[in-house]
């Protein structure tokens, strides 16, 4: 049984597309609360419209709505999941051992670089809204503006992706990611990596702490 795999870095750091890459090469269940909460949302669901007005403006949802999406979206006998935008605070990490992973082998990988070059990064973030395709127009477009290259469907721009918001993301994550890396530094599981480098680069990063 792989080792679950809990994606820790800022807002833009790369870890939906890193996701996107090891479910395709390793076979992970992949598990993103951002997702889940955008479903809830599109769904017009009682809890999507609860959570709307406080992910638009880019603040962090309570940790016991999160966590209770979590739990029943994942299935942990004989699977492996990557948990992607989950832990946010030191509560959703103790939360996630004690009602999720319970004894399961886990890694946090987290993925470190200036969170100036984000702005940019994620301003200019398109996404395919069926296949959840991610395009970049500066590092990665498609090779049809709009439109994605392997559903052909058009590509939307997320509503939290715009300056105003992104620049309150990076600030809710400075001021809640220590704890998280404290705790799984205690629990000697954190493993750091150059999140600056190309995405083949930050992929042969994530493959070899897999592998080994
Ligand atoms: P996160 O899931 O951490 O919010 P994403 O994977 O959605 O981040 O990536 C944010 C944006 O940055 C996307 O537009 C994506 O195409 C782009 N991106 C991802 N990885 C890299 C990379 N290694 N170098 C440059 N741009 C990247
Ligand atoms: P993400 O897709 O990870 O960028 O998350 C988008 C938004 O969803 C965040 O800005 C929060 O509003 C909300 N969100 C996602 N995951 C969590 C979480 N674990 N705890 C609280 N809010 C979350």
């Amino acid at each position: 049984m792989k080792p679950q795999l809990i994606l820790l870095g800022a807002p833009g750091s790369g870890k939906g597309t890193q996701a996107a890459k090891i479910v395709s090469e390793f076979g992970y269940n992949h598990l993103s609360t951002g997702d889940l909460l955008r479903a809830e949302i599109l769904k017009g669901s009682e809890l999507g419209n609860k959570v709307k007005e406080i992910i638009d403006a880019g603040n962090l949802v309570d940790d016991a709505t999160v966590l209770e999406l979590l739990k029943v979206n994942c299935d942990l006998s004989g699977h492996s999941y990557i948990f992607d935008g989950f832990p946010r605070n030191g509560e959703q990490a103790k939360a996630l051992d004690n009602t999720v992973l319970g004894n399961s082998k886990a890694i946090a990988i987290y993925f470190k670089l200036d969170l100036e070059v984000l702005v940019e990064r994620i301003t200019n973030r398109r996404i395919a809204p069926t296949s959840g395709r991610i395009y970049n127009l500066l590092s990665n477009p498609p090779q049809v503006e709009g439109v994605c290259d392997e559903s052909g469907e058009a590509l939307i721009q997320r509503k939290d992706d715009n300056e105003e918001t992104v620049r309150n993301r990076l600030n809710v994550f400075k001021e809640t990611i220590n704890p998280v890396l404290e705790y799984y530094r205690s629990k000697n599981c954190l493993v750091e990596i150059d999140a600056t480098k190309s995405q083949d680069e930050v992929f042969s990063q994530i493959s070899n702490i897999i592998n080994n």
